[in-house]
């Protein structure tokens, strides 16, 4: 089980197999499995009680060939260089599935912040981001919040960059705050790509919105986000999951109710609009869609078997293991893979990145509107080589990533 449920594995045995799918030259195959460029920093600090400590940061390209590296940063104590790696070759492919010109990274810094005061870790984000300067930029990577990191993480990485550089360049970094060079439509952006998928999956089912149930795990940005977007659709969602319980209602929970109870008692449990069922089971209950967006390994090889539903959408980055995956495709479950699914965050990033460059911002529909379409782009090119090669769905995003990666390193050429 061990195995199983280690992600870095899985990755690579998805790629694995989508290579081997693409009959792809084995130079190749090593090229695009090999990160180009780790850079490990020690970053000293002054603590609020004067000791110093230094830490460890890291970050990763793992590729260029389509456009400058683009991924998160994350701060937690137990980042290691290889879980780095592992999620900056995600990037790579989520990239490239959604076809935006970028290629993969990934940053972390060894700390825990929940104990850490304003004051360091803004010390902490502003010396990682002067040891890594010279390898970031608008032009040539380009990082992002993530696990433990946020819009203010950001303000100070634009910030110490700019200072640097002697000029203003919010391009730098996506995920900033709205007055500094954000986008907007980013917080929603997630959940809608999520919605706008999922619409796509229910016309090859020949079911209308409306009349589709919806089971989501997971109520905060993603899973939240869905909810309320796919709610106002006319989806009914009959279950929320949390961490601790869920809330179930035939007719559909109403959302915005639901919210504002999980933010007035911390829990979605007891909701006078919902009954509580048993959030173990709550999995396993007949409905159209299934919607993960609360953690990786929820749907394994022991509980693949028991889930009823017709289309998962994998809103959390792997919810699925490898051998959940063979039994979905027995049960005939459509999956929309985590790397099309959930690839409305780093879309709308993406756009930040051209508003900032620009130096003109759109409006919320324009962004809505240009998601809606890179989105529906990325399923049906997933469609393509599903039909064409007559695998998976997960197996397919893969398959059309590699072979757009690998078509930009054979046009560019190997330098020398
Ligand atoms: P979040 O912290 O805002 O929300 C996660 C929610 O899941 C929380 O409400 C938490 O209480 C709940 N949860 C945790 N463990 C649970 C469990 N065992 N059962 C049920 N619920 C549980 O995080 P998020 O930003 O919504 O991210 C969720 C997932 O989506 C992660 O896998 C993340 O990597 C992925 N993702 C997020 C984004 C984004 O833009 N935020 C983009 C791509 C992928």
């Amino acid at each position: 089980m061990d195995r199983e449920l280690n992600p870095w594995l899985a990755a690579e045995a998805r790629f694995d197999e989508a290579a081997a799918r693409l009959e792809l030259d084995e130079g190749l195959r090593k090229v695009l499995r090999s990160p180009s460029r780790e850079i490990t920093v020690y970053i000293p600090v002054q603590l609020d009680d004067n000791r110093i400590e230094v830490f460890t940061g890291y970050r990763v390209q793992h590729s260029i060939a389509r456009g400058p590296a683009k991924g998160g940063l994350r701060y937690a104590p137990d980042v290691t260089l290889e879980e780095v790696r592992a999620l900056a070759s995600w990037m790579t492919w989520k990239c490239a599935v959604a076809n935006i010109p970028y290629g993969g990274g990934k940053g972390g810094v060894i700390c825990n912040p929940t104990i850490m005061s304003m004051g360091e870790l803004e010390r902490i984000t502003r010396r990682y981001t002067a040891e890594i300067i010279e390898f970031i930029g608008p032009e040539k990577d380009i990082p992002a919040p993530d696990m433990n990191t946020n819009e203010q993480v950001m303000a100070w990485m634009m910030d110490t960059y700019s200072m640097h550089m002697r000029q203003t360049t919010t391009g730098v970094v996506t995920g900033k705050p709205l007055d500094l060079g954000g986008s907007r439509g980013r917080p929603e952006a997630t959940g809608r790509g999520c919605m706008i998928v999922t619409l796509e999956a229910l016309k090859r089912f020949k079911i209308p919105p409306e009349n589709a149930s919806v089971v989501i795990q997971g109520f905060g940005n993603v899973g939240g986000m869905a909810a309320r977007l796919m709610s106002k659709r006319g989806f009914r969602i009959v279950c929320i999951i949390e961490y601790d319980g869920a809330v179930y209602n035939a007719k559909g929970l109403d959302i915005e109710k639901l919210m504002q109870h999980k933010k007035e008692t911390g829990s979605i449990n007891d909701f006078p609009g919902g009954e509580n069922i048993d959030r173990e089971q709550a999995l396993f209950q007949k409905c159209d869609v299934l919607l993960p967006a609360a953690k990786e390994n929820v749907i394994t090889s022991l509980t693949a078997p028991k889930l009823q539903c017709k289309i998962i959408t994998e809103g959390a980055n792997g919810p699925t293991t490898p051998p959940a995956d063979k039994i979905l495709e027995d049960k005939g479950i459509f999956v929309i893979p985590d790397i099309l699914a959930n690839a409305g965050g780093v879309t709308v990033s993406y756009f930040e990145w051209v508003q900032d460059r620009q130096g003109y911002f759109w409006n919320e529909s324009e962004v809505n509107d240009r998601l809606e379409a890179i989105m529906i782009n990325g399923f049906n090119d997933v469609m393509k080589f599903h039909e064409k090669y007559k695998t998976n769905n997960r197996t397919a995003a893969y398959m059309l990533a590699l072979d757009r990666v690998a078509f930009a390193i054979k046009l560019r050429g190997l330098y020398a």
